[in-house]
């Protein structure tokens, strides 16, 4: 089974982030549009995904112990847009009751692969959260960011083009800039579109080795 080249609108597709060829988390998805410059995904209120945890059970936010996947349930219509390649995604956030779009969101990860049923990616701890406006920009979990690399998780120069990354984005949304100047603020789903659920499959590595971050 290869990777498509493309996913088709409304396809459900797994986006899965992976640590030394063990799957973190798996959320599904609905393809928007996959474009060569721009990938847009949609995650809904109330779409079940995979969230890692302690083997006791507590909350895992780094991957600095053994983990176990656990169901968990979305709280709020997500897009998620992606350009291939880069370290992170923007994200945009609405409110559980899906009428206000509240925040923008910059999650630095690794560029996402594509794989047979959807997208490989890895957080990379360091957020920055945007008004809606686009006119405040905070950057969110440094802590996080910073245990990250104290565990050995992200390594110094990593760290580097994380921070530099993020600077760039933060310079192309004060210059409005694509994707913060298309209008996907008022982007709406589908009706017929159902809740994305996770595809059979969804937690086998089919390429070992190849997944490795
Ligand atoms: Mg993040």
């Amino acid at each position: 089974m290869g990777s498509p080249s493309r996913w088709k609108i409304g396809e459900q597709i797994v986006l899965r982030e992976v640590w030394r060829r063990k799957v973190w988390s798996a959320r599904p998805l609905t393809v928007v549009q996959d474009q060569e410059d721009l990938v847009v995904l949609f995650m809904p209120k109330g779409a079940k995904w995979k969230a890692p945890v302690t083997l006791g059970g507590e909350e895992l936010r780094l991957p600095r112990a053994k983990w176990r996947l656990v169901d968990a349930w979305h709280p709020h219509d997500s897009l998620v847009l992606v350009r291939p390649g880069a370290d992170h995604s923007v994200r945009l956030h609405w409110s559980s009751d899906r009428r206000e779009f509240f925040e923008w969101y910059i999650n630095l990860e690794m560029p996402h692969k594509r794989a047979p049923l959807g997208f490989d990616s890895m957080d990379q701890a360091l957020d920055i959260v945007v008004s809606p406006d686009l006119t405040e920009w905070h950057w969110k979990d440094e802590d996080e960011f910073e245990e990250a690399q104290a565990l050995g998780l992200i390594s110094e120069d990593r760290a580097q083009e994380l921070r530099a990354e993020g600077e760039r984005v933060i310079e192309h949304l004060m210059a409005r800039k694509q994707p913060f100047n298309q209008g996907w603020e008022s982007w709406r789903p589908d009706p017929e579109w159902a809740v994305p659920e996770l595809p059979e499959g969804w937690d086998i590595l089919h390429e070992p080795g190849r997944n490795q971050q």
